[in-house]
């Protein structure tokens, strides 16, 4: 099992969903995990509460790259409210190792062996922590 959630998340590492810059980008919002050195940018593109697309930028290791791409994939086309729900889902997710009722986390279920690294869950949750600031950004404004 573990050497399939290493294949998913080294194909999001090797081949990120939705990277590179956005056109009509509605915000972007910045993230760092000085611990590791990971850095990224979301972009984030809103029809009215929808997020209607989403793209990352940015230089880290695998597995904060592999988590935004995943991020990206999940979220494009939810609304702020589900995305809010979701950000709450992967945490507990990252924490308990808890899979939430009813919305599987499909390639997301793949970070499940990071949640025993400690050092490396703020690699995972720098793409989501970073979203969670967007939204603040989105509700500030
Ligand atoms: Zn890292």
């Amino acid at each position: 099992m573990s050497d399939l959630y290493g294949e998913i998340l080294l194909d999001h590492y090797r081949l990120p969903r939705n990277k590179g810059q956005l056109v009509g980008e509605t915000l972007s919002v910045e993230g760092k995990n000085p611990l590791c050195g990971d850095e990224l940018t979301l972009h984030l593109k809103l029809d009215g509460d929808r997020v209607s697309d989403i793209s990352f930028e940015g230089n880290g290791c695998a597995i904060s790259m592999a988590s935004a791409s995943m991020l990206t994939e999940d979220l494009k086309g939810r609304s702020l409210a589900e995305v809010q729900r979701r950000i709450e889902q992967f945490r507990s997710f990252i924490r308990d190792g808890k899979e939430p009722d009813g919305e599987p986390l499909d390639d997301i279920s793949a970070l499940a062996g990071v949640a025993q690294l400690p050092v490396r869950v703020k690699c995972a949750t720098l793409a989501w922590t970073t979203m969670e600031q967007g939204l603040l950004q989105v509700k500030q404004s």
